[in-house]
């Protein structure tokens, strides 16, 4: 079991990062060794970047959302009754249209055709 001893207590390794060129790694466990520091920095870093970009956006989308509600007259935010009441009288008059049957609407609406 020396070996093992020996193997969990290794000393730090000088080591070659393509990007970054030599670092320092540290062993941690068995065989695993700790990978360049500034490469695992910038991975960190690049997802907290993106999370923070999907919180930005998230946070951008509900302005958004509020402001485009916003931008609705107040008479048609949450007030289906008057929404309603604003659509009767269109529905009114178009019962009160003539009924566009193809007859009426040749006699009524365009010029008889010769
Ligand atoms: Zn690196």
């Amino acid at each position: 079991m020396d070996h093992l001893r020996n193997h969990v207590a290794a000393m730090p390794e000088r080591r070659y990062c393509d990007t970054h060129g030599e670092y320092q790694s540290h062993h941690l466990i068995g065989s695993v060794w700790s990978k360049c520091r500034k490469c695992e920095e910038e991975r960190r870093a690049s997802e907290l970047q993106a999370e923070a970009d999907r919180t930005v956006k998230a946070i951008r989308e509900k302005q958004q959302a509020r402001l485009g509600q916003a931008a609705i007259p107040k008479r048609f935010i949450g007030r289906t009754f008057d929404n309603f009441e604003a659509v009767t009288p269109n529905q009114r008059a178009a019962l009160t249209l003539p009924v566009s049957t193809p007859s009426s609407s040749t006699s009524m609406q365009q010029p008889v055709r010769g």
